[in-house]
């Protein structure tokens, strides 16, 4: 069995979910970035028995949050379809626009950490585990969420891309590290000495895409460097998603 921590499924068609269980997907848990995109993951994941909605701003839409919003966010959190506060973040590298155009200029960082903070405030609120993207330099992010008390309700680090010191500390804190698809790809000597060394236990999987089938080639990777089958590498993060979420 396989699943997603984090994908952007938008409406994915009944087809493409069939396919996923086919191939042997029982959780795929759907982000938002912004309010609508929010609205519509509560929507896909009512429609969809293996579909989980998230419900956040994104780094990248800060100057997007207000009050109003993160009410909108605990309203919407309260369904049965929302079981994570995500993606929230912060990102100093840049950001994709809503047209999808890179640009180097992120959002400022005093928005982003409010922001953050509110959206944390949220999810330990509705005890409520948080995704956390995290473009910041070093451990910075570690020590808001050890510091926020989020630690209590659930924690992942969504698209894990950092050292093993930054990978020890999360697994002394409970925090969980999904590893991406394009990450382990991507083949960083100190990226995979992070893997290799964290417990599977603590290991979620994630395209962030709207391709679950990548989460096998990923549980592939993680596979040939724990020296575990991939059905093994996908069953082990299932549960730990599961478990993250409270299910
Ligand atoms: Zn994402």
């Amino acid at each position: 069995m396989y699943s997603e921590s984090h994908c952007h499924l938008g409406d994915m068609s009944l087809g493409d979910i069939r396919e996923a269980e086919k191939m042997g997907f029982k959780l795929l848990l759907t982000s938002g970035i912004d309010l609508p995109s929010s609205e519509q993951s509560i929507t896909t994941a009512g429609r969809h028995e293996i579909v989980k909605s998230c419900v956040g701003v994104h780094p990248w839409y800060a100057d997007e949050y207000n009050d109003d919003v993160g009410d909108k966010f605990r309203e919407l959190a309260r369904t049965p379809e929302c079981v994570a506060i995500s993606e929230i973040g912060l990102d100093f590298i840049g950001r994709m626009t809503h047209e999808w155009v890179r640009e180097d200029r992120f959002i400022d960082p005093k928005i982003q950490y409010h922001a953050l903070d509110a959206q944390l405030g949220i999810a330990r609120d509705l005890k409520m585990p948080a995704i956390v993207h995290d473009r910041a330099s070093g451990q910075e992010m570690l020590e808001i969420l050890i510091d926020s008390g989020n630690t209590d309700t659930g924690l992942a680090i969504h698209g894990f891309s950092k050292d093993v010191d930054y990978a020890r500390k999360c697994v002394d804190h409970g925090i969980m590290l999904s590893v991406g698809l394009r990450t382990i790809q991507a083949g960083d000597p100190i990226y995979l000495k992070a893997v290799a060394e964290t417990p599977v236990e603590y290991l979620l999987t994630e395209t962030d895409s709207s391709k679950p089938e990548g989460v096998i080639t990923c549980c592939e990777h993680i596979g040939q460097i724990k020296d575990l089958p991939k059905e093994d590498v996908g069953a082990a993060c299932t549960r730990n998603l599961q478990r993250l979420i409270g299910l």
